[in-house]
């Protein structure tokens, strides 16, 4: 009997501390949220999802060079004097076309080594943190926006550049060689018989 009365006052001090804490903690400010319906602001500095803003890119590559994981992969051509790429917002003038520009962001560590070497600041990161896909191949970012007609266009246009140059230069050495060398007469001194110099 005296054990009976025992163990029902130890299950209802039991339930009346556990009642207390939970009383408690109705009035304490939560520290949790309802996600994904509420989301959390990122800090200023959060490493998230890679954009690269084409329209400020010269395709210089430092970026590329500067991932340890090789996840951004990028191809350039040269832009010819008649077909000039623009210049970026900050009004440096563009070289190169960028024909690839590709960020395989499933390789990604967010290190965000390649935002700090960016000359004209257009690769950068965003506040985005949710982008998961079902197909691996959906994780493979293609930033560079020629088309492919486009792309092999700027080609032949760039392949015609290069020939005529060649062939310019080609000219200018065989007009070099054709070329007669002047004769220098040399006049003869009369009192020594012998060749002015
Ligand atoms: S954040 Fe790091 S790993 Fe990701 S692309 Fe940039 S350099 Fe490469
Ligand atoms: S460093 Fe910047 S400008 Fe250079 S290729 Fe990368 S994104 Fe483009």
């Amino acid at each position: 009997m005296k054990e009976y009365f025992k163990n029902t006052y130890e299950a209802l001090y039991t339930v009346l501390v556990g009642m207390k804490i939970t009383f408690k903690h109705l009035f304490v400010p939560s520290v949790t949220i309802q996600y994904p319906e509420v989301k959390p602001k990122m800090p200023e500095r959060a490493r998230n999802r890679l954009f690269v803003n084409m329209d400020d890119c010269i395709g210089c590559d430092q970026c590329s060079r500067a991932c340890p994981v090789n996840c951004i992969s990028i191809e350039t051509l040269k832009a010819t004097p008649d077909d000039s790429p623009g210049e970026t917002s900050q009004g440096k003038k563009k070289a190169l076309w960028v024909t690839k520009f590709d960020i395989d962001i499933a390789k990604c560590c967010f290190c965000s080594l390649c935002v700090y070497p960016c000359p004209t600041e257009c690769i950068k990161m965003t506040q985005v943190y949710e982008f998961s896909e079902f197909e691996r191949e959906d994780l493979l970012y293609r930033f560079a926006t020629l088309t492919p007609s486009e792309i092999s266009e700027k080609q032949k246009k760039f392949e015609e550049f290069t020939a005529a140059k060649e062939a310019e230069k080609l000219a200018a050495a065989k007009a070099k060689v054709e070329k007669p060398k002047p004769v220098i007469e040399k006049k003869v001194d009369p009192n020594t018989d012998k060749k002015a110099e």
